[in-house]
């Protein structure tokens, strides 16, 4: 963590000097069990006034290792749903392809916290091979989603080859690359890259701000050499305690990327991970932030807040909230006013 010092230097001397090291001190004991990285790039965007919600999704926590609210690893059984190492087919028509297990920057609030950075993790070309074979010999799977880590923590040649290999399959109806590189590292969204996704498209590209100090205009370009390749792209967002949960972080978030060109796809609730509870917001208020934000902000600038069910029953919307009465044929429904209304819900 020295080397956030030797990056900043004008962090010496500052006033998040302390509140860093002390950090630093407190992690000792779990950097055995989680990673910790950064990109100068990322580190840029950190502020040396405050542990701004930059400093708060990178820089390690002592609660990280004394987490017991939560034991377990691997919350949403991605691992029983794994027919070939690499794989997590739980939804009939789609799967998650784990592509690599490498991130420019790890998040403290990953939910695959357990794996991501091990490098014995990563798939082998054999892993890849076998992977590809499932997908080829189970013609209900429409979508593939390459993610990690960080599928762009690939070469663009592995990512190439990998797409190329799916657009070749007849079943396949869409292809979708989950990724936070134009969050951590925007540099490695290439004009290169950028040429292979074109020659690739459509696909759709699913990238991960989760607040709007991420939005610099290095950030920005990269959207935008992503939008002019003619492909899909989305945003999805966890909710984080200190980092976005209200109402102006969220505004601001998704109306800056909707004014980026970008679509709010999802926003997470934090999964039920081991080492990440002191992230965890409220779902009473996520619903209530959520509620206030439509109405505020343009339709499609919203995204869907969602809720991955442990054990591995997949999303569900966390919504029911706007129905506050009864049920249907005669629904009561709140809006983002707090006021009442009582819409037919049968068929007259
Ligand atoms: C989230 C997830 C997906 C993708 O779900 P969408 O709702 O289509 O975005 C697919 N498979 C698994 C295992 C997932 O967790
Ligand atoms: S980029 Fe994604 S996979 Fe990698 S550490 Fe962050 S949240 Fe986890």
């Amino acid at each position: 963590m020295e080397d956030l010092f030797k990056l900043r230097p004008e962090l010496l001397g500052s006033k998040v000097e302390p509140l860093i090291r002390a950090r630093a001190e407190a992690f000792q004991s779990a950097s055995a069990a989680f990673r910790f990285s950064v990109t100068p790039y990322y580190l840029s965007l950190a502020s040396s006034e405050s542990l701004c919600p930059i400093w708060m999704q990178v820089l390690p926590d002592e609660r990280e290792a004394s987490d017991s609210l939560f034991d377990q690893p691997d919350p949403l059984a991605e691992e029983a749903h794994m027919p070939v190492p690499g794989l997590t087919h739980r939804y009939p028509d789609r799967v998650l392809w784990y592509l690599s297990h490498n991130c420019a920057v790890y998040c403290r609030f990953c939910m695959r916290k357990r794996k991501v950075s091990r490098e014995e993790s990563s798939p082998t070309a054999a892993a890849r091979k076998a992977a590809l074979d499932y997908i080829r010999s189970h013609s209900e799977i429409q979508e593939v989603i390459l993610s990690g880590g960080d599928p762009l923590s690939q070469s663009d040649r592995v990512l190439e080859n990998c797409l190329k290999q799916l657009k070749e399959i007849q079943h396949l109806v869409s292809l979708r690359i989950h990724t936070r590189m134009p969050v951590t590292c925007p540099q490695r969204i290439t004009a290169e890259f950028c040429d292979m996704l074109e020659s690739v498209a459509p696909v759709t590209l699913v990238t991960h701000f989760n607040h709007p100090n991420e939005l610099s205009d290095v950030a920005r370009e990269a959207l935008t050499r992503l939008r002019k390749t003619g492909n899909l792209i989305l945003n999805q967002s966890v909710l984080l305690n200190g980092v976005n949960d209200s109402v102006e972080a969220q505004k601001e978030l998704n109306l800056g990327l909707y004014g980026a060109g970008i679509k709010p796809y999802y926003l997470h609730q934090c999964d039920e991970v081991n080492g990440v509870s002191h992230f965890r917001v409220n779902m009473e208020e996520g619903v209530r932030i959520q509620k206030e934000l439509r109405g505020r902000i343009p339709g499609p600038a919203l995204p869907q807040y969602v809720i991955d069910l442990p054990g591995g029953g997949g999303k569900v919307p966390v919504d029911s909230s706007y129905l506050v009465e009864g049920g249907y044929p005669d629904p009561v429904f709140e809006n983002y006013r707090g006021d009442l209304f009582f819409p037919r819900g049968d068929h007259p």
